[in-house]
């Protein structure tokens, strides 16, 4: 079993700015596993992106190509399961020896590889001997290779040697192409003034336009009524109120995303322009005031930052709320949104 999902196919991958690289990349890839200078692909970008899907429509075309190929799909959480399991029953050789069969190795989330050194360790064996093979490996993850901490250096240097790719949040227009998409696929046409409002309303992801498209029809079909304008404007409202607060890193880091419209590759990575900057700052602020995360691990978050610059982030935001009332605001309306109120 290659755990491929048949509906994830390229036909389905809308194209846009936000993904023209990675989707040529990955096609080229399936026109030619292992031949192109592609090798490894690796595929990075925020979630609900597209990185899964693009990786699966990946394997799956290969597999239409080439059907006699050894496709495998594996998240790395099964992967270090696996593993750990292998060390357990003794068995770290059958374990290895199944990955080295493998023609095309498609590897999701390998940020969850990050201080896990045994289970790094034997995935840079079988990289490098699959690689060295003229096999195809296939990799994702939710940054970039050089903001992944916690990794060996040799092993993010493998992650290099071929072409890296983001994917980015759509703009207007892919929103609206990845809308009409969906909707067609289930038969349901909406008027202009719909997708538009969809599309301006949802710029997080495309996993929650996804969402709330799929309530949409729910409504639709549940009131008997046409998805119109006001249909969508009262979903949108109470998927809104809905939306749970939880306190979770990677809900203050959306939120920060979202309040500043800066990307969170971005955000948890090296840039120190102003735009960038100051968001970041927010975002340490919060999560030392609302997690109990040691500063460490605040500082792991934004590309493995040592304590230190959390402790200057943190004291830098609390003397700008006392000494400018705008940024004040800011952070009381992002505790908000946690339906926490500023002391
Ligand atoms: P990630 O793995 O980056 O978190 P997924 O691949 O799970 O994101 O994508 C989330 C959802 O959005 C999936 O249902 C996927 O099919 C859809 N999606 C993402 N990008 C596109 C796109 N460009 N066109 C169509 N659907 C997309
Ligand atoms: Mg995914």
């Amino acid at each position: 079993d290659s755990y491929l999902i048949p509906k994830y196919t390229f036909d389905k991958f809308i194209e846009g700015d936000c993904n023209r690289l990675g989707r040529a990349a990955g096609m080229a890839v399936a026109n030619k596993p292992g031949l192109t200078s592609f090798n490894p692909l690796m595929i990075y970008g925020g979630v609900g992106l597209g990185k899964t899907h693009l990786i699966q429509a990946i394997g799956n075309e290969i597999k239409n190509q080439f059907p006699d190929k050894f496709v495998l799909y594996v998240s790395t959480e099964k992967f270090t399961n696996q593993f750990v399991n292998a060390i357990r029953n003794n068995s770290i050789e059958t374990f290895t020896n199944f990955y080295l069969q493998v023609d095309v190795l498609i590897i999701d989330d390998v940020q969850f590889l990050s201080g896990k050194e045994k289970t790094q360790e034997t995935f840079f064996n079988i990289f490098n001997h699959l690689h060295q093979s003229g096999k195809q490996i296939i990799l994702s993850s939710d940054r970039a290779p050089r903001d992944l901490a916690g990794m060996e250096d040799r092993l993010l240097s493998r992650f290099k040697w071929g072409l890296t790719a983001d994917l980015q949040q759509p703009d207007f227009e892919t929103r609206i192409a990845i809308i009409q998409k969906k909707l067609q696929d289930d038969g349901i046409q909406i008027n202009f003034d719909v997708l538009e409002y969809l599309a301006h309303s949802i710029q997080t992801n495309v996993r929650e336009l996804e969402g709330v498209i799929i309530s949409l029809m729910a409504q639709a079909s549940l009131t008997r009524k046409e998805i119109d304008l006001e249909l969508a404007k009262s979903t949108l409202k109470s998927i809104v109120n809905d939306q749970e607060k939880e306190l979770s890193v990677d809900n203050i880091l959306e939120a920060i995303t979202s309040h500043f419209d800066v990307d969170m590759e971005l955000l948890t990575g090296k840039c120190r322009k102003k735009e960038t900057v100051f968001p970041r700052q927010v975002a340490m602020y919060m999560l030392k005031e609302l997690t109990n995360l040691p500063l460490k691990s605040i500082g792991y978050h934004f590309g493995g930052r040592d304590h230190s610059t959390v402790i200057h982030a943190v004291q830098s935001i609390s003397e700008a709320m006392e000494t400018d009332k705008s940024v004040e605001k800011t952070v009381r309306k992002l505790f908000n949104r946690f339906n926490i109120a500023l002391n």
